[in-house]
């Protein structure tokens, strides 16, 4: 964003937006934090969730991290993908959660989400059970490691990052 040349005073600052945003279609940090401002901070979110796929797909860490969370609260159907995408960057969640709260820190924010339901629905799932009676420990980066059900690990991400989200 820091390299885009002056912008011509003639033009209007939305067609300026407008014409930044096509310059930098391809810079994956670009769209990243493009997806994050009209997600959170505008409340586009088919908009947002365009820009961060296409940083998705051009191999963007953070972006991965939060479509992940993102399509776990969409739809039924969106759950596996999202499950799928925050599996595929399992070893990075720890700096991509560090990453999004820093620039979501800075962000106006007008548009949560929440989770309708939670993601592990077996009942007899023990680690599941274990957190309803004790509540997630947020402090515990080491719990995760403990956690082998993979719906309860998102259950815990999705927690923190909404925690992320209301700012605490
Ligand atoms: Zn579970």
């Amino acid at each position: 964003m820091e390299n885009f040349p002056e912008i011509p005073w003639t033009l209007s600052a939305e067609a300026a937006f407008f014409l930044q945003r096509c310059q930098e279609t391809e810079n994956r940090e670009a769209l990243f934090r493009l997806g994050m401002i009209e997600y959170f901070s505008h409340g586009r979110v088919e908009l947002g969730r365009a820009f961060l796929a296409r940083a998705v797909c051009l191999g963007h860490i953070a972006a991965s991290y939060v479509l992940g969370i993102i399509l776990l609260c969409t739809d039924k159907q969106s759950i596996l993908e999202g499950m799928e995408l925050l599996r595929s960057i399992q070893r990075f969640k720890m700096v991509s959660r560090e990453r999004t709260k820093t620039i979501l820190a800075k962000m106006w924010k007008n548009h949560f989400i929440l989770p309708e339901r939670s993601i592990c629905s077996d009942p007899m799932c023990s680690k599941n059970t274990q957190i309803r009676n004790n509540g997630w420990n947020l402090g515990d980066g080491n719990i995760e490691e403990e956690i082998d059900c993979d719906a309860c690990k998102c259950d815990k991400e999705l927690q923190l990052f909404c925690n992320i989200l209301r700012g605490l």
